[in-house]
């Protein structure tokens, strides 16, 4: 399949799932088990597809690099187990390394409780031409710290300054700086992976029983599960009060793995097929330098 062809299907594939306007948007209407078009049986022509796709993405980041204008950032949130690694580790497998870059955000230290709350995250975005990827980022202040106010008592700030608005003022500052972020060119395209409780259970139970997987299992995720409907509650509020235009929300089934994968590719190509990106134009005094050096190799370089 053409480059052309694969952007061009990208483009359609990912029209369900994105969100950049939040008034309308209910967490209901999206079918965590949805798998769009492509029926389970589609599952090799799904791995086709994620395939050729990464192999487009790498060229695109080769242009992105060289241009060395633009930089994207990739959000991801969601419930434990929802496959956030995974997704960055199939999507990202064909990239340059030294053009990309991935930061997993944990509870915060004592020094990122320090500063406000977007700090720490701040400090990490993408240069131009590359590509930095959050593994959960900012919005963690309006979903773990909403869903546990006590954290938000932890923290630092004047209390005068916490009032019953504190949530509406996060998205709004979070807005206002992902606003700021685009009008220098930093594109950013965000992903809720949206589990059902159902398969949830079933990966933790896959993490208990298989050795291999037990490194993965931590008891806090089973507890942080008690709390499901209330997380549900929180992401749908992030989401309407979060999309926009410049930095929509991509709502992406995720209880097959392998559609996740082939969604958040089609999103991260069509995010760069939408730039006007080429390689820099080599000037006239370049290029004679160029051919100089050609000539110097062809007639002296005697080694
Ligand atoms: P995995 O479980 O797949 O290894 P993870 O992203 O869940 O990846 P963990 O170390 O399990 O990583 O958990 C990170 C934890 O840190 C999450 O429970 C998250 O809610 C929490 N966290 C992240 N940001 C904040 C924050 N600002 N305040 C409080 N807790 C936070
Ligand atoms: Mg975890």
């Amino acid at each position: 399949m053409k480059t052309k062809d694969i952007i061009e299907r990208s483009r359609k594939f990912i029209v369900p799932y994105r969100v950049t306007d939040g008034k309308k948007f209910r967490l209901k209407d999206v079918d965590p088990d949805d798998t769009g078009e492509v029926s389970a049986e589609d599952k090799p022509l799904a791995k086709e597809m994620l395939e050729a796709g990464v192999e487009v993405l790498a060229d695109l980041q080769d242009v992105l690099y060289a241009q060395d204008q633009w930089s994207i950032l990739l959000i991801f949130q969601a419930m434990d187990a929802a496959g956030k690694d995974g997704a960055i580790k199939h999507v990202m497998s064909g990239v340059n390394p030294q053009g990309c870059q991935v930061f997993s955000f944990k509870s915060p230290s004592s020094e990122d409780l320090k500063h406000d709350f977007m700090w720490r995250c701040l400090k990490c975005l993408p240069e131009r031409g590359r590509i930095g990827i959050f593994n959960r980022s900012y919005y963690e202040e309006t979903l773990v710290v909403r869903v546990h106010p006590e954290l938000l008592a932890k923290q630092k700030i004047p209390r005068q300054l916490i009032t019953k608005n504190v949530w509406e003022e996060r998205f709004d500052d979070i807005r206002n700086i992902e606003q700021y972020l685009s009008r220098n060119g930093v594109v950013i395209r965000k992903f809720f992976l949206h589990l059902s409780a159902k398969e949830q259970k079933k990966r933790f139970l896959a993490r208990l029983d298989n050795s291999a997987k037990n490194w993965k299992f931590s008891s806090a995720d089973a507890q942080e599960r008690g709390f499901w409907k209330e997380y549900m509650k929180a992401y749908e509020d992030m989401i309407c009060n979060t999309a926009t235009e410049d930095a929509p929300w991509y709502v992406v089934p995720a209880d097959n793995k392998w559609f996740t994968r082939v969604v958040v590719a089609a999103v991260v190509i069509d995010a760069m097929a939408s730039l006007d990106l080429k390689y820099p134009e080599v000037s006239e005094a370049k290029r004679q330098e160029l051919e100089i050096a050609r000539e110097h190799l062809i007639g002296k370089d005697d080694l």
